[in-house]
């Protein structure tokens, strides 16, 4: 259920941090109102069905939706028969550099900025979402900027980013506006990452890697129960996203964020780990990452440092050569060992990276093959 909100204090608040933004123009923040035609552009998966209905083709949701309606992620819209986004270049956060570590990515261009942003929205209704004040509304109940893709692209590269991250709500349900921007930005010689939870359908998806430089999922759990319950999705689709980015030869890295008591056992996580292992080989950097007590999740304790240590030490009994902690700035498990000689490579503390031992894709002590983009 969408929350209410004080949207009044929202955009007071909202125009003052845009404001501050010293990556914002002014013909960036001009006019954003919710009917601006600016941020209204046909839907790319759809399909039209009778009287005037159709179906969205993005996500395994399939919604049907007739004139008028939304479809569940609550930023499309089926207006006489045609469906359309609401969201193309309608940034409602980040619009900044962020060290790509915070994503985490860490086989991507260690020590580099990210140009973060995100839409409103999402077509999962996680529990514990750490971002639910943006990914939970919709887009009318935001303060919104328009920023187009050639806006992102000219930011990404006067701040220094290497790449652009659709991040923080779900890019799935942006999927026009990241793909354009996507396709603008490559050809200026900006990369592109998403951050996602891997709901989406194949077509869409095998579409999207052709304009990706890497992308980030969120593997939510291991059982199809939390997925229902916790995540209102389900897991099938989630694992076929990751076998569709291997096909393509994607760079992906995955995060498993651990509950306390809800998907940290050890069968779970030993099952889940066997499953990378065999459909998508050991070369997936796998990270375990520590929970906060946040949105409608606030029973449980901050996850035990021993729990992602342990879910660690699981993935690489699996096989599994590159698996961190997450949430634990400072732990050993943070940094990058080669898989040949367990020197450490990648020197990590939170965000801050240190000393990098590897060129030319090889481990500098040994010579073994590190895969990953580290240009
Ligand atoms: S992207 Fe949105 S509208 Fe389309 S199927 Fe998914 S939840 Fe429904």
């Amino acid at each position: 259920m969408k929350k209410s909100i004080n949207r009044r204090d929202f955009l007071r608040l909202g125009a003052a941090a845009c404001a501050a933004c010293p990556f914002t123009t002014a013909t960036a923040l001009a006019a954003a109102g919710d009917d601006d035609s600016r941020f209204v552009k046909e839907a790319m998966h759809y399909e039209k069905l009778k009287d005037l209905r159709i179906r969205c083709l993005l996500c395994p949701r399939k919604c049907e939706i007739a004139d008028r309606e939304r479809g569940a992620c609550g930023v499309r819209e089926n207006r006489k028969g045609t469906y359309y986004t609401l969201v193309h270049s309608r940034s409602c956060s980040g619009l900044r550099p962020d060290p790509i570590e915070k994503k985490p990515f860490f086989h991507v261009y260690p020590g580099s900025l990210a140009f973060s942003l995100a839409t409103a929205g999402c077509n999962m209704t996680c529990r514990f979402c750490q971002n639910w004040e943006i990914s939970q509304f919709r887009p009318e109940d935001r303060d919104s900027i328009y920023a187009p893709p050639e806006f992102l692209a000219k930011s990404a590269k006067r701040t220094g980013c290497k790449t652009i991250a659709y991040t923080y709500s779900e890019p799935v349900i942006f999927y026009e506006y990241m793909y354009d921007s996507a396709k603008f930005s490559r050809e200026q010689g900006v990369g592109n990452v998403m951050i996602s939870n891997g709901y989406i359908n194949k077509k869409p998806m095998v579409e999207l890697c052709k304009v990706l430089t890497a992308v980030k999922i969120d593997l939510k759990a291991f059982t199809e129960d939390f997925y229902v319950k916790m995540c209102g999705g389900h897991l099938k689709p989630v694992l076929d996203t990751l076998v569709v980015l291997k096909e393509q030869g994607m760079w992906f890295e995955i995060v498993v964020l651990l509950l306390p008591g809800m998907n940290d056992g050890e069968k779970e996580i030993r099952e889940m780990c066997q499953w990378i292992r065999k459909e998508l080989g050991p070369d997936v950097p796998t990270h375990f990452s520590r929970f906060y007590p946040t949105y409608m999740v606030q029973n449980l304790p901050r996850t035990p440092i021993k729990t992602v240590e342990q879910a660690r030490n699981i993935a690489l009994e699996c096989g599994i050569h590159y698996a961190y902690v997450g949430n634990a700035p400072g732990h050993p498990g943070e940094k990058t060992y080669c898989p040949k000689c367990k020197n450490m490579i990648v020197d990590r503390v939170g965000y801050h990276v240190g000393r990098v031992d590897i060129r030319d894709g090889k481990c500098t002590n040994c010579g073994n093959p590190i895969p990953g983009l580290w240009g």
